[in-house]
């Protein structure tokens, strides 16, 4: 399902039934692979995948499609700090505390490697608004659930 203002611009511009747009990005941007390439990580576009979404698993990214290169950009380096996270934050421990501090530490982790390579995002940049909006979504997920269950006595 496309984002709700990209449909309100697609029905604006053009009122006939036809396909819904194609999608905006396909190919892996440079910048990402060259990356990738560095860390030996291997980078799938999944058009299947939830939009504006990345996923992880072992040394392999998959991204779905994004509507903007600069979301796209920070959420790489996130999906890359999750596959460098078992030697760099776990030091070879199996798994995290919890889903928060996997994905807390997955964005300060990323923000770190990108900084490491020269790429910065200011308190306020669209980016780290975005990642502290996806962050947002696990503490909403797991802590309300935990502290509704101690607050039960469960
Ligand atoms: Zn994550």
């Amino acid at each position: 399902m496309l984002p709700e203002h990209i449909l309100r611009s697609y029905r604006r511009t053009d009122s006939r039934p036809t396909d819904p747009p194609k999608a905006i990005m396909t190919d892996i941007p440079d910048r990402i692979q060259e990356i990738a390439d560095q860390y030996g990580i291997e980078i799938i576009r999944d058009p299947e995948s939830d939009r504006n979404h990345g996923a992880n698993a072992g040394d392999i990214i998959f991204l779905g499609e994004f509507d903007d290169p600069d979301i796209e950009w920070i959420a790489f380096w996130h999906e890359l700090a999750h596959c460098l996270a078992p030697k760099l934050v776990l030091f070879g421990r199996g798994q995290h505390m919890s889903m928060i501090s996997s994905e807390g530490s997955a964005w300060e982790l990323a923000i770190g490697l990108a900084y490491m390579h020269g790429y910065e995002w200011g308190y306020y940049s669209k980016e780290l608004v975005w990642a502290r909006q996806q962050l947002a979504t696990y503490c909403r997920n797991e802590y309300l659930e935990e502290l509704t269950a101690e607050l039960d006595g469960g």
